[in-house]
């Protein structure tokens, strides 16, 4: 092991920069959001699939774009120490999902519709919402060419956010059309810029053959009338593509569903065609985009696939929970039904055992342990199971226990008169509660 490693070992270790533990009860919150998302994928028939952390970094050279901001800078990359290979940890899943729909032969009998929910690893500057290791959630539909997919990708969004009381979030789509529109599109593009190459800041500059859609993505305040009349995408579009995009529209409308066109809406990744969308909020300052996604139709020819439509998107899970707390939404902190208040060590082995028989009844029960040697008094004890947030405590001291009794009292308003109850009928009490399970 390195000298750097080992000689500063009494210090206190601290997360990396950018990277959050996520705590009890705030973490409740985040079950709570994947207990829906997994709902709401369900009704909709999509399937979960889980993929490696960690690829080969020229998957996401190839899949990403090796001239998009993720692959440029934002990249963990390293050497794998036993055999020298270059991998990266995702900043992304989507291809990686594409790498295991080809190496699994995925859509060999049809399309397949998949969701993913998981972390995502960008050296980005940490602020309010970007943060180097951050939640997505994502679903891809592969094999499909329909606008119909496209459509039903932004309904499931739509119908996630109403399902987590999401207020003001709205809709901008695009279309990209498709690569001989866009390459039209392109050198008109270049042209354009090319006049105005004085006014490029050096970012720009250096894109501008190598990239210039992103030049269009662009946040510098001073490009922004330049943006605002270079040519548009959507005059370069055949009547095929711009079918497809009506279509969406009026899919999207049939379903009430408000949509807005922004014709510079460009999405920052390589492989996308005809539709995108991204999903905004004005309620989270800079970092306003909860969701983006698209069409990419060539990305499985790109990874070696055979060439099969398909289209995805994916969401930012801090961004989401943080617009649900700014809208004021609240959560109460989970807690378990009742208490176990142990006055004398004594008493385990039997108390032990009639907590198992409650839980087996799908009773969830905390059970006090002590901190050091002692017990600790009733009065703590008393102290712990209000903490807790149970309803009842339930004191299993000896003189009931030799009785096969146990003393039930309740902790919160309307929880009846203090009782003792026989062992025998404890359970059958206890299923009258309302599980947290
Ligand atoms: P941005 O423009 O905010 O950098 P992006 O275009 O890079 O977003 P995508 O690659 O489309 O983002 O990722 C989909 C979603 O993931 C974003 O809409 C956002 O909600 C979330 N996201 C992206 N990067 C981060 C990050 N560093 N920290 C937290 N969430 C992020
Ligand atoms: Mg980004």
């Amino acid at each position: 092991m390195s000298e750097k490693l080992v000689a500063t070992k009494s210090e206190k270790l601290t997360a990396v920069k950018g990277m959050n533990d996520i705590l009890p009860p705030d973490s409740a919150r985040w079950e709570w959001l994947e207990d829906q998302v997994r709902s709401v994928m369900g009704l909709y028939a999509y399937r979960n699939i889980r993929t490696p952390i960690v690829e080969p970094t020229a998957l996401f050279v190839r899949g990403t774009g090796e001239s998009t901001d993720i692959v440029e800078k934002e990249m963990y990359s390293f050497e794998d120490k036993l055999n020298g290979e270059q991998l990266s940890l995702r900043p992304e899943s989507t291809p990686g999902v594409v790498r295991a729909a080809i190496e699994h032969n995925l859509t060999y009998d049809g399309g397949k519709r998949l969701y993913y929910m998981g972390p995502m690893f960008r050296h980005e500057r940490p602020q309010r919402g970007r943060y180097r290791q951050f939640y997505q959630l994502g679903a891809e539909a592969l094999g499909f060419a329909g606008p119909e997919v496209d459509a039903e990708m932004m309904l499931l969004v739509h119908h996630l956010f109403a399902r987590l009381g999401l207020r003001n979030v709205r809709i901008e789509i695009n279309s990209l059309g498709r690569p001989a529109e866009r390459q039209a599109h392109r050198v008109a593009l270049i042209a354009y810029f090319e006049q105005h190459f004085e006014l490029l800041d050096t970012e720009a500059q250096r894109r501008l053959h190598s990239n210039p859609l992103r030049i269009l993505d662009t946040k510098n305040p001073t490009m922004q009338a330049l943006v605002q009349d270079a040519p548009q995408l959507l005059n370069y579009l055949g009547d095929a593509s711009l079918q497809h995009f009506d279509s969406v529209k009026r899919l999207l409308s049939a379903c009430a569903v408000k949509w807005t066109v922004n014709p510079r809406l460009v999405r920052g990744l390589d492989y996308y065609s005809h539709t995108v969308f991204e999903f905004l909020t004005d309620e989270l300052g800079a970092q306003g985009a909860l969701c983006g996604g698209g069409r990419y139709d060539g990305l499985f020819e790109l990874l070696g696939g055979k060439p099969t439509p398909a289209v995805g998107w994916g969401m930012g899970l801090e961004r989401v929970l943080e617009l649900i707390q700014e809208q004021g939404q609240t959560r109460t902190a989970p807690a378990p039904d009742v208490y176990a208040v142990i006055p004398d060590a004594d008493a385990l082995p039997m108390t032990i055992q009639v907590l198992n028989a409650l839980r087996a009844a799908g009773i969830s029960v905390q059970m006090h342990a002590s901190l050091d040697q002692n017990t600790g008094s009733m009065k703590s004890q008393f102290k712990k199971a209000d903490a807790s947030g149970a309803r009842y405590a339930l004191i299993f001291g000896n003189d009931e226990l030799a009785q096969n009794a146990v003393t039930v009292k309740p902790l919160r308003d309307g929880g009846g008169a203090q009782v003792t109850r026989s062992l025998t009928d404890i359970a059958a009490w206890a299923s009258t509660l309302q599980s947290h399970t």
